[in-house]
Order: C-alpha cells, then sequence, then structure tokens
C-alpha cells in the first residue's frame, strides 16, 4: 500500500493583498510551500507529493522544489480554477491503486507536524477517510446573509462542530468516486471530505491545533512565525 500527499497550491491568495501569492511567501525565509513540502518528506509513509500550481507558476515551483532537495519524491503538476480541479488535476496524474492513501493538505498551512500526518494515515487505514478537525472554542451561529451584514437565524451546540483543517485522507478508490459524483452533479465543495460525505461515506476526525493554521490574511504569517520560532525552542 502506498501513501500519496497532494497540495493544492494554485491559489491566487487574493485576501492577502501581497505582491505574490501567499504560498510562494518567505516565512523565516523559506517559501511556505516548502516547509508544508518538508513536512510530508518527513513522513516515511508518504511513496510521493503531488504540488498542483498554476501554469505560470510551474518552473519555478520545480526550481525550488530541487533547490530544497525533494526532486526524487515531488511532482508538479498544473492547477485548475478552483481548488476541487487542481486536486482533480493530481488525483488524475497519480499512479495509485484503490487501496492506496491520498492525503491532501491546503500547501498554506507550513506548520502541519509529522505526528499529525501519521495519525491521519493510521485514521484512514481504519476509517477509510478521515480529516484533521478542531474543537469549536466560540459559540457558533447560524446566520442569514442581509445586505448590511447578517441576523443570527439559531445556535449550533459547539460539542457538535469542529472546524476543518488539513490533512484530509481517504482511500484512492473512494476518492475517484466522489469526484466522479461531484462532477457529475456539478457539484463544488471548499474541502475533499464534502465530495466523499455527500457519497455516503464516513469520515473520522483527528485531533488539530491551531498551529496548523491556513495563511490567508494579514497577520497569519507574524503568527506562523511566532509558532515556528516557539517549536524550535
Ligand atoms: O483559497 P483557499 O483558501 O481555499 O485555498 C486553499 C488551498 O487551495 C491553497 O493552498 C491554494 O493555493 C489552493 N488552491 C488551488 N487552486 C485554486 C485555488 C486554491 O490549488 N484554483
Amino acid at each position: 500500500m502506498h501513501v500519496f500527499a497532494i497540495l493544492p497550491a494554485a491559489g491566487l491568495g487574493t485576501r492577502m493583498a501581497g505582491s505574490q501569492p501567499k504560498q510562494f511567501l518567505a516565512l523565516d525565509g523559506v517559501p511556505i510551500l516548502i516547509h508544508s513540502l518538508r513536512a510530508f518528506a518527513a513522513v516515511e509513509r508518504v511513496t510521493e507529493i503531488y504540488v498542483a500550481v498554476r501554469k505560470t507558476e510551474m518552473e519555478r515551483v520545480q526550481g525550488q522544489v530541487a533547490e530544497y532537495g525533494f526532486a526524487d519524491r515531488v511532482r508538479v503538476v498544473e492547477g485548475g480554477d478552483n481548488r476541487q480541479e487542481s486536486v482533480a488535476h493530481a488525483l488524475a496524474a497519480l499512479p495509485a491503486e484503490q487501496d492506496d492513501i491520498v492525503l491532501v493538505h491546503d500547501a498554506v498551512r507550513p506548520l502541519i507536524d509529522a505526528a499529525t500526518i501519521e495519525r491521519t494515515i493510521d485514521a484512514v487505514e481504519q476509517y477509510g477517510a478521515a480529516i484533521v478537525g478542531m474543537p469549536a472554542v466560540d459559540t457558533i451561529k447560524q446566520v442569514e446573509r442581509t445586505a448590511h451584514g447578517a441576523l443570527v437565524t439559531s445556535t449550533i451546540p459547539r460539542e457538535f462542530v469542529v472546524l476543518a483543517q488539513t490533512p484530509q485522507g481517504f482511500r484512492y478508490g473512494l476518492l475517484r468516486c466522489a469526484f466522479a459524483e461531484a462532477t457529475a452533479d456539478g457539484f463544488v465543495g471548499t474541502d475533499e471530505a464534502s465530495l466523499v460525505e455527500r457519497a455516503g461515506q464516513q469520515v473520522a476526525v483527528v485531533p488539530g491545533s491551531q498551529v496548523n493554521l491556513k495563511i490567508t490574511q494579514p497577520g497569519d504569517l507574524e503568527l506562523a512565525e511566532f509558532y515556528l520560532h516557539r517549536r524550535a525552542r
């Protein structure tokens, strides 16, 4: 059985207002994408890593992959117009068997640790599908959007909520089927688990942490640097 990792990294990062997409910004002098790659490369059970990037970035990323010494385990493929399409492109390129495991991880979550990746693989072996999720500490409200903002319609008890992070892992055969169904139905989700859930499969949850943050908006980079230095101490 092989374990493949897919890192979608073809976003434009419009919420970050930077000169380049956030996955290429430097965190402690190293591109965010490379931090994410390092974490997966550190897990021996991960056979190969596929990175999906925009066509115009392919050469640059291939160069970085070689520069940081990952050329033998990393393949660069072309991404798509949304995250789901980027993952679909990488998925189509995998030389995987039905029972192999595929882990999908946001390239912009550079602080993922090897232990959480290992626990996700273990949970996929047991359940067929698993995501990293974090318990909610805030009270969660359902709202109705209005022209001026939002109005609360109900409170969702937080014991029934986890905030979905990545990696999200699946048996390859299951994920391919879920993607095929979503494409046939024109369904576009913001994560892979939502495609697998709608295909009727149970998805297990592996405990996540606030350290595994998704670099999304200004300020996140400083926070990630703080966590990185704390880890190095
Ligand atoms: O934009 P969002 O926060 O959903 O991005 C999550 C991850 O998906 C990022 O690593 C981003 O680069 C990636 N993505 C992608 N292809 C797109 C859009 C986003 O690979 N077209």
